[in-house]
């Protein structure tokens, strides 16, 4: 399985995140951000790509398809293993169209075996989430983290 950097993929890429995302920063919470980092560390991005990923998301907090089309982009990025997870991770932001269901679908489905596609269920599961009461979004965190175990640790 390799993948192959496409002019066309980026372009759409900023032309579905120009629409989707605006103003400075992402606008995620912290637990969808593990789940982007932990899909990349699953496709094999090393320490050191880790540690500039975790401060392009977590302390410049670029917004999702800046941070995903800087990547994609990046010639260094494209001639490492870690390339097919964003190029996953492209396709999946450009038919999502929507920032939380994209980062549900992280937690719910396997990008490993399936491909990225629009899913209905999880653009409404992230909106239900964000309806929670802080205590039902601790509770039902707690579930996750048990049931799926801790994503990555980022300290
Ligand atoms: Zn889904």
């Amino acid at each position: 399985m390799s993948a192959k950097y496409d002019d066309k993929k980026h372009g759409r890429l900023l032309e579905v995140g120009r629409k989707i995302e605006k103003g400075v920063t992402h606008k995620l919470e912290p637990p969808f951000i593990d789940s982007i980092l932990g899909t990349l560390e699953f496709f094999g991005a090393s320490d050191a790509e880790m540690k500039q990923f975790i401060f392009d998301l977590k302390v410049a907090k670029y917004k999702i398809w800046d941070f995903l089309g800087m990547s994609y982009d990046s010639e260094y990025i494209q001639s490492k293993p870690v390339f097919i997870g964003f190029d996953k991770l492209v396709d999946l932001y450009t038919k999502m169209k929507d920032v939380g269901g994209f980062a549900w679908f992280l937690r719910g489905h396997d990008l490993d075996i399936e491909e990225p596609k629009k899913c209905a269920d999880c653009i409404k599961s992230y909106q239900d989430w964000k309806k929670e009461s802080p205590e039902d979004a601790a509770k039902r965190e707690k579930e996750m983290k048990d049931f799926y175990g801790e994503v990555i640790d980022v300290g």
